[in-house]
């Protein structure tokens, strides 16, 4: 029995006892500024700045307060952010027209961006759910089931404006089939496919972890939900599949959305794309299970462990309210 405990090839704790070798056994973990890009919604109003109620330390920005708020984390080290338009006065209709007008909130805030952060890379998210009068992310025929070719001809429509107007990143997300494929091709033809690249939404779950970010959008949907087009929880195949088909439309990046409760499908989606870069969305609900975890030093350590793990799993880049938070602590500036 002592003989067994002491079998040289069975004691480990040799080569972890120093922080340095901890490094060592966790070679692909490292958090750095280009390992997160940071979600900001985004308002008419350009001088407005609201709190998020269910989102502690979350804000919607007018882009003029939007501005200084990111000069303070560029100068930490941002790297990336993802920004969502919120509407308040624009109309919605059946078919999502204020998504690309040229008074929507992101197509008159990107030139303002690209100019006062020339380094920051810009992503927009793509998705028709926030200026849809029905609230979903598609649009719909007179029997209130998606219209399919409407839907994507759409979204491409749209991902082409934010790349017109200064997107790096366009980032659908809402799971239509071949939306890719349509959002390249509006690309190509306008010869932007080398300026402007599609991060999709892949592997995206009809989760209820959604709730506070539904909230902040002020888009729910006022009938029915979006269980026809996101994954259902349980489903690894159908994630495999969709990520499969993004690959073969010319997706440039994969993501994971949500990101904790999913750490398996990460995995899975990167051992078969090993060679595309892999997102996490880190969702509205795992921010305020986190947020409530603890005193600020318990937040800290489990939001820096779930980074790790996310890390650990496959992710590439984790979107995450946190950012703020997570340049603070990798950068040592308060
Ligand atoms: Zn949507």
């Amino acid at each position: 029995m002592n003989d067994l405990f002491l079998r040289p090839e069975h004691v480990l704790q040799g080569g972890y006892f120093h922080s340095t070798l901890r490094k060592l056994q966790e070679p692909n973990t490292s958090i750095e500024p280009h390992n997160i890009m940071y979600p900001v919604f985004l308002l008419e109003n350009e001088d407005a700045i609201q709190p998020v109620g269910s989102m502690p330390n979350v804000h919607r920005y007018g882009v003029n307060q939007l501005i200084p708020a990111l000069t303070t984390l560029v100068d930490k080290g941002l790297k990336s952010i993802l920004i969502f338009g919120i509407v308040e006065t624009m109309p919605k209709d059946p078919t999502g027209s204020s998504a690309d007008d040229v008074s929507n909130p992101v197509i008159k805030a990107l030139p303002k961006l690209r100019d006062a952060f020339p380094q920051l890379l810009i992503a927009c998210d793509v998705c028709l759910c926030p200026y849809t009068s029905h609230g979903h992310c598609g649009v719909l025929t007179n029997t209130g089931a998606i219209d399919h070719a409407a839907s994507v001809k759409r979204i491409a429509e749209v991902a082409l404006a934010y790349a017109k107007a200064g997107a790096h990143v366009v980032a659908p997300s809402d799971m239509m089939d071949n939306r890719i494929k349509a959002i390249k091709d509006a690309l190509i033809s306008h010869k932007l496919q080398n300026q402007v690249s599609v991060l999709s939404y892949s592997c995206k779950f009809a989760s209820s972890m959604y709730g506070p970010f539904r909230d902040t959008m002020k888009s729910s949907p006022m009938e029915g939900d979006r269980k026809c087009y996101q994954l259902p929880p349980g489903s690894a195949a159908l994630a495999a599949r969709a990520a499969a088909r993004d690959v073969a439309e010319g997706a440039d990046f994969l993501m994971v959305k949500p990101g904790l409760p999913y750490l398996d499908i990460v995995k899975q989606t990167k051992d078969q794309f090993p060679n595309h870069p892999l997102f996490i969305y880190q969702v509205s609900g795992e921010y305020a299970m986190i947020s409530r975890s603890g005193d600020s030093n318990e937040v800290q350590t489990t939001l820096m462990e779930t980074l790790t793990c996310m890390r650990r799993a496959g992710a590439d880049c984790i979107i995450t309210y946190f950012a703020p938070v997570i340049l603070s602590i990798i950068s040592g500036k308060h």
